[in-house]
């Protein structure tokens, strides 16, 4: 039975970020999003803000009631979500992004990011079916033979099949290039797949008519580790129609997303599973699923941007409703009148916490993408290499922030907006607590957040010889230096300037550690790391915001309904610099200290084994 619609979002902050702060507007209108304008961008935000509420929001709570159910080898999906999907690719919201020539509508891929973050944030397991099979069709798209391309891409992109990630195995999960399936060729220039696959969202469901499961495999005289891995394009029936020797083992039940299949697929158990490699060259699958892998996360940010900001915005809602208690000012009154909750300090601390988080999250997801933006708009249009590497290079150092911060982030977030309903929030009358188990998964799949972590400190720091992060550490001081002296602000902009030292000496602490014998530290704090980065750059980016906040508040009649948005990127701003950046240079301290507890301790020690 499908639910009353609980997903909420906040259209006037995505097209403050858009248009005011990051400039979407001067990309528009020429090559290569010609055929958009702002009109077009606003349009399709409302008009995907609306199609959520009524397609997918009111199949969140049945879904997780529901969940999957495998029946005789096939799952099924809850009710409502066939015609979700149906619906979704009758609509094209999928194709935003998508180039013409591949049946999309080639609109700017920050846009398609703030559409996602509405899909997922109404039905987080809904979503992951289209997402996953949008991920595998982009990879046969980049990598792909042109065979491949026409036979997969095109019924993929327009959901008549569906498609997935196959890399975990039992004794593979973080370890990816331990995985022992194998591949052996056939003499049709095709592959015999065999293999056991474990946790495989969208393994099987009832929605399409084929799914196109991407398969990490080892050929026989492959070389061990990440390095002899390739990928194959496995289809659960094959383009000839034979049906392939691919089969459900079972499926998970889980704390979350249980509207998610979550499947152990069999691959040729009677020996007839057939596949194809990707591309012509074997031993590429490892750096052809990292491309995925780069959108995946991406993806798996927005998720939790989604899931924080509605679990915000209902907390709100909530807060302004909710009685409770007397005014602190008439604490001593027992006759006071009863206030709404929102009026308690308190509960304030925890709104003002969300509201900046999730906005300055909002903020590092739609920089990030317009990065994106911008890097193919400068590819397309001047060819600047330098631009476009700069661009690119910001990419992928703040990937693994969305990521992991935005992951850790959502869980408390979740788990914050709970606090405020008090004991109702623990009920299922509410959307906080599916919201708090949904999001848990998300600092787990797609690289643990340790790996994301590992991934920045051992390998994104040093990119492009540090220019990447040389440049970011730039891009702030330069934001620092125009505003030091700003009127309303100055104070917080000083916090920003120590929280980017603390982290620029810390990034110096690493290197000496890495040169100097002590590289086991480096693992130890990098989760640490990684926060002291997020949370600067959320500082920076809400700063940003409410200077321009400010500037147009400058403008703005007294008595004008806008003023109250603009006036709340201050306080978020303000709130965020004054109560979690200092916590950077606290962090960078602990760094310094160089404890070595962690390293040390005898595993016996934790406990009696
Ligand atoms: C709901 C769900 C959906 C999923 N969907 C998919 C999917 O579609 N496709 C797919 O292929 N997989 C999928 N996964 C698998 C997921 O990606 C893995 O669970 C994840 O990569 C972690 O692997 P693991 O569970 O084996 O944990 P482990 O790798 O055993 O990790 C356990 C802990 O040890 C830590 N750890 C492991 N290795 C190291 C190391 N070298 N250094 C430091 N710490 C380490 C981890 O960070 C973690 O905290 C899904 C999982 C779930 C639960």
């Amino acid at each position: 039975m499908p639910h009353p619609n609980q997903y909420k979002s906040n259209l006037r902050d995505l097209s403050f970020l858009l248009f005011e702060q990051f400039r979407l507007d001067e990309l528009l209108g020429k090559e290569p999003y010609a055929n958009w304008g702002k009109d077009e961008v606003n349009a399709v935000l409302e008009e995907a803000y609306g199609w959520v509420q009524k397609y997918l929001g009111p199949y969140n709570r049945s879904g997780d009631d529901e969940g999957c159910r495998l029946d005789n080898g096939q799952v099924h999906v809850p009710g409502g979500f066939k015609e979700g999907w149906k619906a979704l690719f009758e609509a094209g919201w999928r194709t935003l992004a998508v180039e013409e020539r591949n049946g999309g509508q080639a609109g700017p891929f920050s846009l398609a990011m703030m559409v996602e973050e509405f899909m997922c944030g109404s039905n987080t397991s809904f979503n992951m079916y289209p997402a996953l099979t949008q991920g595998a069709a982009d990879v046969i798209l980049t990598f792909g033979t042109p065979d491949q391309q026409a036979t997969y891409v095109p019924n993929m992109y327009n959901g008549k099949w569906a498609g997935t990630m196959c890399l975990t195995e039992p004794h593979a999960g973080s370890d990816v290039g331990s995985a022992r399936s194998q591949a052996l060729r056939r003499p049709d220039g095709r592959y015999d797949i065999r293999g056991v696959k474990i946790f495989i969202s969208g393994g099987d469901q009832d929605m399409t008519e084929n799914i196109v499961h991407m398969v990490l495999a080892r050929t026989p005289d492959a070389p061990a580790g990440t390095k002899g891995l390739s990928l194959f394009i496995v289809p659960k029936i094959r383009p000839d129609g034979a049906p392939n020797d691919v089969t459900v083992g079972s499926i998970e039940h889980k704390m979350g997303i249980k509207a998610s299949t979550t499947a152990v697929l069999n691959f040729g158990d009677s020996g007839g599973c057939i596949g194809e490699l990707v591309g012509t060259v074997e031993q590429k699958g490892m750096s052809q699923m990292f491309h995925l892998m780069n959108y995946a996360r991406i993806g798996v940010g927005i998720q939790s941007l989604a899931l924080a900001s509605s679990a915000y915005l209902n907390a709100l809602d909530y807060a302004r409703d909710r009685k409770q208690g007397s005014s602190i000012k008439q604490w001593k009154d027992a006759t006071a009148p009863r206030v709404p909750i929102i009026d308690h300090p308190d509960v304030r601390r925890m709104l003002l916490d969300m509201k900046s988080r999730v906005e300055g999250l909002r903020a590092l997801a739609v920089k990030l993408t317009m990065h994106l933006d911008r890097a193919k708009a400068i590819e397309r249009t001047t060819g600047d290499k330098t631009a476009s590497e700069y661009h690119m290079g910001q990419v992928d150092l703040l990937v693994p922030l969305l990521k992991a911060y935005g992951s850790d982030q959502a869980f408390q977030i979740c788990a914050t907006a709970i606090q405020v309903y008090g004991g109702a929030g623990y009920l299922k009358d509410w959307p906080v607590e599916q919201y708090c188990r949904d999001s848990k998964i998300f600092s787990i799949y797609e690289g643990t957040n340790h790996i994301q972590a590992m991934d920045l400190v051992g390998r994104k720091l040093m990119q492009r010889g540090g220019a990447n992060v040389q440049a970011f550490g730039k891009d702030v001081g330069t934001f620092v230096a125009a505003n030091k002296a700003h009127p309303v602000l100055k104070d917080a902009i000083a916090v920003l300037a120590q929280a980017m030292e603390a982290l620029t000496g810390t990034g110096g602490k690493f290197m000496q550690w890495f040169g100097g014998g002590k590289m086991e530290m480096v693992p130890a704090v990098a989760n640490r790391f990684l926060e002291m980065m997020a949370e600067t750059t959320l500082g920076w980016l809400l700063l940003d915001a409410a200077v321009i906040a400010e500037a147009a508040l400058a403008k703005l009649p007294a008595d004008h309904p806008d003023r109250a948005f603009y006036e709340g990127k201050r306080y978020a701003a303000q709130y965020f610099a004054f109560n979690v950046l200092p916590g950077v240079a606290a962090k960078a301290q602990l760094i310094a200290r160089e404890d070595r507890s962690v390293l040390d301790i005898p595993a016996a020690s934790f406990a009696p084994a």
